[in-house]
């Protein structure tokens, strides 16, 4: 089963991966800002990623 949470910036539902870990780097698909996922359970919730000045390593 899928988790979903809430974008904090725009309130739209963020689809999860299944597998999804704590400090996940996510981005929304509406306002496309980069989300981190600060937990998994019990309920999933996403904060707004640190603005930095370096690519995030795939
Ligand atoms: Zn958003």
């Amino acid at each position: 089963m899928a988790y979903s949470a809430s974008c904090p910036v725009c309130s739209a539902q963020v689809n999860l991966a299944d597998d999804v870990e704590e400090s996940e780097v996510v981005t929304c698909p509406d306002c496309q800002t980069s989300l981190v996922v600060e937990q998994v359970s019990p309920q999933p919730s996403l904060v707004e990623a640190p603005q930095v000045d370096e690519d995030w390593g795939e």
